[in-house]
């Protein structure tokens, strides 16, 4: 791309957001926006051919923080008791080949709200993996959110719980998209006070004294510290209030869940709730809000016009040892590029909707933003370079995913790639701690369907497989233009 087609491009991004900002303030009338068509949106409540409602259907992601493929009843954990969570899969879809698009917290949630792979944005970083409270970066600007662009079309946007967007005012919730926020702007590990003198220790001991950090509503900081004890169950009566107070709809709510990052914490009725000991209890109380959310639909009457995800940010924090999560059959966890670091639980639920079952083919948070304009019949700007796909074929029954091939960055390097049943590692590294990267020419070649666990090298049996997926990233190579880092810039000291 020139620098002219490059500037271009920015500035009608730019102006998309603009207007996008201007109509959530409802200063200007959906007819003058016709770049986005949203004059056409349809009102009908009738079903379209195809299965699609006319009507813009609600839309509820709910985002949990380091939980893993295998912590939940319905992805085989032994003792957690998921009831609500499995509900959502017996009667939508539980996808085993779900990904979020990055293996830590920060980009991750960049992807998943941009629907672009986090090098597009910035939002990544090789040494300082997730933004700080020091940090001065954030979304850049002239990325196009999913708030942004469902706001564009009338809904009503509330964000809820961790963003981890930036937390300085430009890159709030309210500066992207969303109508309303109340949360933790960032990790609930972070602002830790070193008075505890605990250590490591900290984690098994938590206290909320130890963690100053503020609970916002909008721009304001209501709380500090947020006291983490109830935090779950106040998210959970904000997103009830939210789901009662717009229920004549169209309207998007993102709930993501501060836990089960670790300090974890729960509310006094879940003390002692799980076999599973302290994480346990945090996930099923997520779990018991996951049923509320459900609940409150079902009693507004709006289940059948509402879809709700339910997935995770990046895999277990293993380092954590009884108080991080499990992968399940899936090697590694969090900030690793193994299957247990990206690939999560996928739960997709909008009852006489969605088609019912269990789905193996592949998907990933970067194709909510895609899915959910397709579903709105929101067209997107044609010049938005997306790495997510439509897959609403796949929720309605009417054809297969379009996603063929994941994409697996550490920071702002390619470690792997999955393409079909094969996921081929360019470069290994250990999560955390030392060991540094490690290259791998030809690549370690897994075939995920066989071996979702990663223990067999096949690749001295495929080499037409690895040519095919070398193919495949000199190809992502060519179209890729990684932006400046909005990860490493810090605020000058206090
Ligand atoms: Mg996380």
């Amino acid at each position: 791309m020139s620098d002219s087609e490059s500037a271009r491009e920015v500035g009608r991004r730019v102006v998309l957001r603009g207007v996008a900002r201007l109509l959530a303030l409802g200063v200007v009338a959906t007819t003058l926006a016709p770049t986005l068509a949203i004059a056409d949106a349809p009102t009908d409540e009738s079903k379209a051919e195809g299965g699609l409602t006319k009507r813009p259907p609600n839309l509820v992601v709910i985002y949990a923080d380091d939980l893993g493929y295998g912590d939940l009843g319905c992805y085989g954990h032994p003792t957690i008791a998921t009831p609500h969570l499995d509900r959502m899969a017996r009667q939508g879809q539980r996808w085993t080949s779900f990904y979020s698009a990055a293996c830590v917290c920060t980009p991750s949630r960049a992807a998943l709200m941009t629907g672009r792979l986090p090098v597009r944005s910035g939002m990544c970083d090789d040494r300082r993996r997730v933004l700080f409270p020091d940090s001065a970066g954030g979304i850049p600007a002239d990325e196009l959110t999913l708030a942004e662009l469902l706001a564009s079309a009338g809904y009503h946007c509330g964000c809820i719980g961790k963003w981890h967007l930036g937390h300085l005012p430009q890159y709030l919730p309210t500066s992207n998209g969303f109508h309303e926020y109340l949360g933790i702007p960032y990790s609930n590990d972070m602002d830790r006070v070193a008075e505890s003198g605990l250590g490591r220790a900290i984690f098994k001991q938590p206290r909320v004294e130890y963690w100053n950090v503020p609970l916002m509503r909008d721009t304001t900081v209501i709380e500090r510290p947020a006291d983490q004890t109830t935090i779950t169950r106040r998210y959970t009566d904000e997103a009830v209030r939210f789901i009662r107070e717009n229920r004549e709809g169209p309207f998007f709510l993102y709930l993501a869940h501060n836990m089960p990052h670790v300090p974890l914490f729960r509310s006094p009725d879940f003390v002692d709730h799980s076999r599973r000991g302290l994480y346990g209890d945090v996930i099923e109380e997520i779990d018991a809000s996951v049923g509320r959310v459900l609940d409150a639909l079902v009693d507004a009457g709006i289940d059948d016009r509402t879809l709700v995800v339910f997935s995770s940010d990046n895999g277990p924090w293993l380092i954590f040892d009884e108080l991080g999560g499990s992968a399940g059959p899936l090697r590694g966890g969090k900030g690793g590029t193994f299957e247990g670091g990206m690939r999560e639980p996928g739960l997709f639920w909008w009852p006489g909707t969605i088609d019912p079952g269990v789905v193996h083919e592949l998907g990933s948070t970067l194709d909510i933003l895609p899915t959910a304009a397709a579903l709105a019949g929101i067209p997107l700007p044609d010049d938005l370079v997306l790495d997510g796909v439509d897959l609403s074929p796949v929720l309605l029954g009417s054809g297969a995913s379009p996603r063929q091939t994941m994409f697996y960055y550490r920071g702002t390097k390619l470690y792997a790639v999955r393409h079909g049943a094969f996921k081929a590692h360019f470069v290994t590294q250990p999560e955390y701690g030392p060991g540094g990267a490690e290259e791998h020419d030809p690549p370690l070649l897994y075939q995920l369907e066989h071996d979702p666990g990663e223990r067999y090298d096949v690749a001295e049996n495929f080499p037409e497989v690895i040519d095919a997926i070398a193919s495949l990233v000199r190809e992502h190579r060519q179209g890729l233009a990684v932006a400046p880092s909005q990860l490493s810039a810090k605020l000058p000291a206090e």
